[in-house]
């Protein structure tokens, strides 16, 4: 009877060991579930890990870049604070003020210096420094054009002034995308530009938002659409106010002029742009108009299609527009209207190497042209007072159209990139024509 006892605690304790085996082996089982679970866990934290280094590896890289574009920044912005500091404390401002006084028409230039000199001395806020660069704009003309309007907008806008700066004036910061630059070579005035560029770093410290030109935006004017002639007057106040305003439909009654015109044109090398506009030819020094003696220089000259002038109501094919410009910077331009007819050589040459697309000057050493050749033999002209036919539209303008237009074929009209770069007539508000 003992042993049978002992027997069955012997298989109740075994039966217990092996359910207590068992029931361990499932734990363990689950363990190690658990274990693989949370090493995947692991796994997944790891490769997170891993990432957000990544991350910072690559913020880390591009602050790296930006302190080094900032660090040019940071030293232009101690120039032109020791620069401030120097200006305020002496009497430059007065001096200059007081010398431009006896002048009675400041030039452009020194509308824009005046402007720079009163931004950094009185701050952006002046309103006599934004009176100085809206001067320049309204007096920017085709001698000294891009520069000068851009540093005048610049100069402007630093000054919060509602004023859109025109996509070729983009400010070239270290570090940005570098901007193809569109130069008017005519346009040598880069001291009173740089002056008025470095004023978004000086206002800054007014805590204004600064609006820098995007060298993306679309152009600022144009001959269709929204920024078409009429809505020219919105950026530059004289296209839609000035009463003197080119071009005009040159039709009776006439005065009988007096004048008496000479072109003595020089052959050079050709040196030409398409400025996104019209196809431009800027002319080496030393070729003149002489109004009753009076030299003026030819500065450039460039094409419209069709004219903008009109003669008793029509346009011809196109007009080939002469710059002048005098020793008391009055500017003359004459009017070459082409007619559809006969090849004409000069354009041929000026065709073949005219650039089709926008861009910089493009200089042709080995191409020698004379303005001369484009010039018809009679030079019996209607005159009158008017206004540079684009942006800023500046008047006090004399226009010489001469009455013998020139021929240009069919072909030649249309090899011409722009289709349509003409301004419409506008009123003659009791202006005189003469005929000589
Ligand atoms: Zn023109």
């Amino acid at each position: 009877m003992k042993r049978t006892l002992l027997e069955i605690v012997l298989v109740l304790s075994l039966a217990a060991a092996g359910y207590f085996g068992w029931t361990n082996l499932q734990k363990g089982k689950l363990a190690t579930a658990e274990i693989a679970a949370i090493q995947t866990k692991v796994d997944v934290a790891e490769e997170l890990l891993k990432d957000s280094e990544k991350e910072v590896e690559t913020a880390e890289n591009a602050l790296d870049a930006l302190e080094e574009t900032l660090d040019p920044l940071k030293e232009k912005a101690l120039e032109l604070d020791a620069v401030k500091a120097a200006i305020a404390n002496g009497p430059l401002l007065q001096d200059v003020e007081s010398l431009y006084k006896k002048d009675k028409k400041l030039s452009v230039e020194r509308q824009l210096s005046l402007g720079a000199l009163r931004m950094l001395v009185k701050g952006s806020d002046d309103p006599s420094a934004t009176d100085a660069f809206n001067k320049a704009l309204q007096m920017a003309d085709w001698g000294s054009r891009k520069n000068s309007i851009c540093a005048a907008q610049i100069g402007l806008a630093a000054a919060g002034q509602k004023v859109k700066v025109m996509s070729e004036c983009a400010v070239q910061l270290p570090g940005a995308d570098a901007v193809a630059s569109h130069g008017d070579p005519k346009a040598h005035g880069a001291a009173p530009a740089a002056s008025a560029h470095a004023s978004p770093a000086g206002d800054k410290a007014h805590g204004k938002e600064v609006k820098t030109a995007d060298a993306h935006a679309a152009p600022h004017w144009g001959y269709e659409g929204a920024m078409g002639p009429d809505k020219w007057g919105k950026e530059f106040p004289t296209c839609g106010k000035g009463q003197s305003q080119s071009p005009l439909n040159i039709k009776s009654p006439f005065v009988k002029g007096r004048i008496s015109v000479t072109a003595d044109y020089k052959a050079g090398p050709l040196r030409m742009l398409n400025n996104g506009h019209t196809i431009q030819v800027n002319v080496t020094p030393g070729s003149k108009l002489r109004i009753d003696g009076v030299p003026h220089d030819l500065l450039q000259f460039h094409f419209h299609r069709p004219s903008e002038e009109h003669i008793d109501g029509k346009p011809s094919a196109m007009v080939i527009h002469f710059v002048h410009k005098n020793a008391a910077g009055k500017l003359a331009v004459l009017g070459v209207l082409l007619k559809e007819g006969n090849e004409n050589p000069g354009i041929k040459t000026l065709w073949a190497n005219a650039p089709a697309a926008e861009g910089p000057e493009v200089v042709l050493d080995d191409v020698s042209f004379n303005p001369g050749n484009l010039l018809p033999r009679e030079f019996d002209f209607f005159s009158y007072e008017g206004s540079l036919t684009t942006p800023p539209c500046t008047e006090g303008v004399r226009f010489f159209i001469l009455k013998t237009p020139v021929n240009i074929s069919r072909e030649q009209i249309s090899g011409f990139p722009f289709k349509m770069n003409a301004r419409p007539v506008q009123p003659q508000n009791g202006r005189i024509i003469t005929s000589g």
